[in-house]
This record gives structure tokens, C-alpha cells and sequence, in this order.
């Protein structure tokens, strides 16, 4: 058990039984059964006192149903699945090739053959395949159990020109005795495959829960989601953080808070690529710019053996907050892992700071390390065995680690919720930001010129920290600098996230395909490598000019803000 000042008692045993109710139910996003959790999580809060609102959107949702996959001539039988938003195919037969780990498949002729490749059947790798014209795509699971996945890289539901960009292929995933057959077939060469396919995809009338603990002083909320819908019945993914957010409601209804707690359930995040939160973030655009200050997201927390507590998301404003939950509940340090294009991070073009997405992960070489999670660019064993597969049921989640992992979440929501200041530090986000231009300054030496952003950033981060000290000297009940200072606060997220974060900028949703650092001036690596002169040189001195405008002024407004705080 966690004690939780003044709060009461966080309780394993609560949070396990929510854990089995949910996962009584295999909660196919838009099905009756999700409908019966999300309505079971709706009643319990209500029994807490929280005021709930359930919602409903349209969402294009993609539910693989078939797959079958046949070795030609031999007619030999490879059991497999197919994934969300792959493609159907009926007896698509074509010559396979392997393309081994590290191997780039634009250098392979693919064309009109079936890739196999392996580890997991991540959308970025198949749209790479497919971009080689693979014309059908086999994945070969390292875990026992063949994972569940969703193979496009599109942000929530597609709008006209975006649907152009849904896989155009069939997707297939083998593990266990049947990978290992194809790997020994591939290994002997001139092998053909036949792969057939049912994947049904259609726009569904999907469910969302919204319930809402107000603030005493301010109108502004911190937002807690996370996802109901699940592979299977998800008791880890994710019934365990499902109950961990009913438990910090029920925990938190109880306290004075400054601002509100707004916990939001979605829906469509296994099957349709976080349409849910998507549909959310289009839809209460301006609720949101104006009142959130900052998003947690909560997601396959408690998993047995799940010890290393160093990696999930952050932002350098959020990251303090994270630290301080994870070293006061856990005595672990936080490392922090920087914000990317996954896990319903729907808020980055508002520009909402971020803190966790997953929280605990397996160490690599630990019992129930996971062996595919390496292609996610995580060097640990991700979220166990069992993550996506029939196996996550309610023996895989430890109470003793959800009752950790919730009341982490409970202590960094606590700190968001109840300091008057609200606890970002934008003195750390622009120390980060000067160490990147510099490093960018010295791997691009005289061919572009950022002197302009270093100026700004410099700027910025003096008046970020007379804000800081301003802050040290407001007495206690002085709420009007108090509510000045927040506002500033949440502006200048609003003015550094989307640029900080994001390509496609504060109305639109970039891909779910990795965000380089610095994105405006993301072309600076290619400008680096290209010969002086060359027409790739040229062209990325195009961008990068227009990436820097756009820094520049974000940076300069976001210094105005800053020193009009400050004074
Ligand atoms: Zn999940």
C-alpha cells in the first residue's frame, strides 16, 4: 500500500478488482463490449462522486479479422494474424525475400514480392516496404506470441488527402514454431508465399468519457487519459491504468485542489490510431488551447516484473515533476524519455506540455522481457511477453507495482493540481534548446546561419529565469500575480510546443513516424552531408530558411511573453 497525504489510502486491492472487471470484456473499439467498461468505469466514478460526461464521435476503426499465409509449392500451413488498417488480399501469391535486420529496403528489389522481415510490425517499417513496392509485407515476431498491431502511420481518422496515405498493402505477423519455419525456408532461398487476408475497416460510432474534478482558484485542468479500448481483454493495456485513473479520482475528490483534474477515457486507440483522442483535441480545440495546462498520458502500467521506472516521456519543463513522484514513491531516478509521435499525444500542436506515456518497462535481460521492442528504438524489454496478445490477463499485472505506478501518477497529478505556480520550468526547456543550436551551429559551421535563434533563445532564457525569481518573491494569497504568471506560462507552451514538436503546427496531426529534434530546422542534418553547391544542398538551405523564420518568431514571442511576466 501507498499512504497518500491527506488523501487517503491508495489501494492495491481496489485497483485489482477494476483490473479483472475490465478485463472481462475484449474491447474492440466502437464493440458492445467496450460499451459494458467504458459504462462500469463511468458508474464507479459517479459512485465516487465524480461528474462524468459520455460522449460519442464517428472514427474510421479498422478490426483485422482473417489471415492465413501458405508456403507454394509445398501447400505448408504458417499460422498468422493480420493487423489494423493492412490491407484485404485474396491467394495474393508472390516470391519472398528477407530483409534482414538493418538491411534498407530501397536497396532491395521488392518489387511485386512479399517482404519478410523481422521483429514487429511497426507502421513506419511497412510503409518503408511498401514504399519499395513490396506487394505484400510478413513480419516475424522474436516473442513467443505473435503481437497485435496497427500498421498505419495516418493520426486519428483520416481526413480526404490523408486517406491517400493508409496502407495499400497486405500485412501478415507469424511467432513461435512458425517464424522459425520461415526463417529456415528464407534461409535456403527461392521460396513463394500465399497470403490471404480479411481486415474490415469502417467508420464506427466510438464512445468517450470525460469526467471532471474542478479547480477551487482556477478554471484551468490537468488532463489524465488514457485508452479503454484493448487487444483482447488488455488487462495490462490497459485495464491496469484504467483502474489507476479511477483510483486517483477517487483519492483526489476527497482534496482541495487549485485547478481541476479532467480524466478523459478514449476509445480508438488500438484500431483506429488514436482516433479518440484526436476526435478530442479537433472538436475542443479551443476548451483545450485555453484551459489545459498540462497532459498525462497513462498506458500499460503495472506489469509484473516491470522494475526500470527511467524512460517514459517528458518534456524539460514537465521533467522535474515526473523526477520528483518517481524518486518520492519509488526512490528510482528518472531519466526521461523525450515526448514522441506515439501513445495518444494528440495535444502536441496545442501546445500542451507532456508528461509519461508508458511509466514502467521490463529491464531487457529480465524474465519477461520482451525481444521485439527493440525496433521501437527502446533499449529495454518494453512492456513484457504479453503485451498485444491473448496473455495480457489479470496474472501478468503485480498489485504491489500498479499500487506503485498509480501512486506515482497520483503524486505528479497532486503537484500539477495543487501548487498555485503551476510547476513547469521553461528556464529547462530553453537551456535544452541552446545546447541543440549550438550542437546544430558546430555540425553546420559557416553554410547556414543561426546566430538569429541562439540571439532569441539567449533572450528567451533570461527572461524565463526573471520569471522564476519573480516567482520565488509572490506571497502566499497574491492569486492575481499567481494567475499572471500561469497565464504566461501556458502561452508560452502554446508558443514553443507546436514548434518544439510538432511539423504540421498547431491544427493538424503530424504522422506516427519518429519527430527529429528541432523539427524546422530538421533539414540541417541533409545541408551537413551534402556537398557544397550540390542541388540537395540547395534545397535544403530552402527549408531550413523557412524553418528558421519559424523558429525565430516563435522564439521572439515567446520572449515577449516571457519578459512581459517577468516585470
Ligand atoms: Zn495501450
Amino acid at each position: 500500500m501507498v499512504a497518500m497525504a491527506s488523501s487517503g489510502t491508495l489501494s492495491g486491492e481496489r485497483l485489482m478488482r477494476d483490473v479483472r472487471m475490465i478485463a472481462q470484456w475484449e474491447r474492440l473499439s466502437g464493440s458492445p463490449e467496450e460499451r459494458q467498461a467504458f459504462a462500469y468505469i463511468e458508474r464507479e466514478l459517479r459512485a465516487a462522486k465524480v461528474r462524468t460526461r459520455m460522449l460519442e464521435h464517428p472514427a474510421l476503426i479498422s478490426l483485422p479479422r482473417r489471415a492465413s499465409f501458405r508456403l507454394v509449392p509445398s501447400g505448408e500451413d504458417l499460422p498468422c494474424i493480420t493487423h489494423s488498417f493492412a490491407v484485404a488480399a485474396r491467394d495474393l501469391e508472390a516470391p519472398l525475400v528477407y530483409v534482414r535486420d538493418g538491411a534498407d529496403p530501397a536497396k532491395i528489389d521488392l518489387a511485386g514480392r512479399i517482404a519478410v522481415t523481422d521483429g514487429l510490425a511497426m507502421p513506419g517499417r511497412v510503409a518503408q516496404l511498401q514504399h519499395a513496392h513490396a506487394a505484400g509485407a510478413v513480419f516475424l515476431n522474436r516473442d513467443p506470441l505473435v503481437h497485435e498491431m496497427i500498421v498505419s502511420t495516418v493520426w486519428g481518422s483520416p481526413t480526404p488527402d490523408r486517406t491517400a496515405q493508409l496502407p495499400t498493402i497486405p500485412v501478415v505477423s507469424m511467432a513461435g514454431p512458425p517464424a522459425r519455419r520461415l526463417r529456415e525456408v528464407l534461409d535456403h532461398g527461392g521460396s513463394v508465399g500465399r497470403i490471404s487476408t480479411e481486415v474490415e475497416t469502417s467508420w464506427r460510432t466510438l464512445p468517450l468519457l470525460v469526467a471532471d474534478l474542478p479547480g477551487e482558484r482556477e478554471d484551468t485542468y490537468v488532463l489524465l487519459a488514457g485508452h479503454v479500448d484493448s487487444w483482447y481483454v488488455g488487462a495490462m493495456d490497459n485495464g491496469g491504468a484504467n483502474a489507476a485513473m479511477m483510483e486517483i479520482a477517487r483519492l483526489l475528490v476527497r482534496s482541495k485542489r487549485y485547478r481541476g483534474l479532467r480524466l478523459a477515457f478514449w476509445s480508438g486507440h488500438s484500431h483506429g490510431r488514436y482516433a479518440g483522442s484526436t476526435w478530442y483535441a479537433d472538436t475542443h480545440w479551443d476548451d483545450l488551447d485555453r484551459y489545459c495546462a498540462a497532459h498525462l498520458y497513462i498506458d500499460s502500467i503495472g506489469g509484473r516484473g516491470a522494475t526500470l521506472l527511467t524512460s517514459g516521456y517528458c518534456m524539460p519543463e514537465t521533467k522535474a515533476v515526473g523526477e520528483a513522484a518517481i524518486k518520492r514513491i519509488a526512490g528510482q531516478k528518472y531519466e526521461g524519455t523525450r515526448v514522441g509521435r506515439s501513445g495518444d499525444q494528440s495535444f502536441l500542436g496545442i501546445g500542451i506540455p507532456s508528461l509519461f506515456m508508458t511509466l514502467s518497462e521490463h529491464p531487457k535481460d529480465g524474465p519477461d522481457a520482451s525481444r521485439d521492442f527493440a525496433i521501437t528504438g527502446t533499449d529495454t524489454g518494453g512492456l513484457g511477453w504479453w503485451w498485444h496478445t491473448p496473455e495480457d490477463t489479470p496474472d501478468k499485472l503485480d498489485p504491489v507495482i500498479l499500487s506503485r505506478d498509480t501512486g506515482i501518477y497520483f503524486e505528479a497529478i497532486r503537484t500539477l493540481c495543487t501548487e498555485p505556480v503551476l510547476p513547469l520550468d521553461y528556464t529547462a526547456t530553453t537551456a535544452a534548446l541552446i545546447v541543440q543550436l549550438r550542437d546544430l551551429e558546430t555540425r553546420l559551421g559557416d553554410r547556414f546561419d543561426l546566430s538569429s535563434c541562439l540571439e532569441e533563445a539567449r533572450g528567451l532564457e533570461r527572461a524565463t529565469k526573471a520569471i522564476r525569481a519573480k516567482v520565488r518573491k509572490i506571497g502566499v494569497g497574491r492569486w492575481r500575480h499567481v494567475e499572471q504568471v500561469n497565464t504566461a506560462l501556458m502561452r508560452l507552451s502554446r508558443t514553443l510546443i507546436p514548434v518544439l514538436y510538432t511539423r504540421a503546427g498547431r491544427f493538424d496531426q503530424d504522422p506516427a513516424t519518429s519527430i527529429p529534434l528541432l523539427p524546422p530546422l530538421a533539414e540541417a542534418e541533409r545541408l551537413a552531408g551534402a556537398a557544397a553547391g550540390a542541388s540537395e544542398a540547395h534545397s535544403a538551405t530552402v527549408a531550413l530558411t523557412r524553418g528558421r523564420n519559424r523558429l525565430v518568431q516563435a522564439l521572439r514571442k515567446a520572449r515577449e511573453i516571457a519578459e512581459e511576466a517577468a516585470e
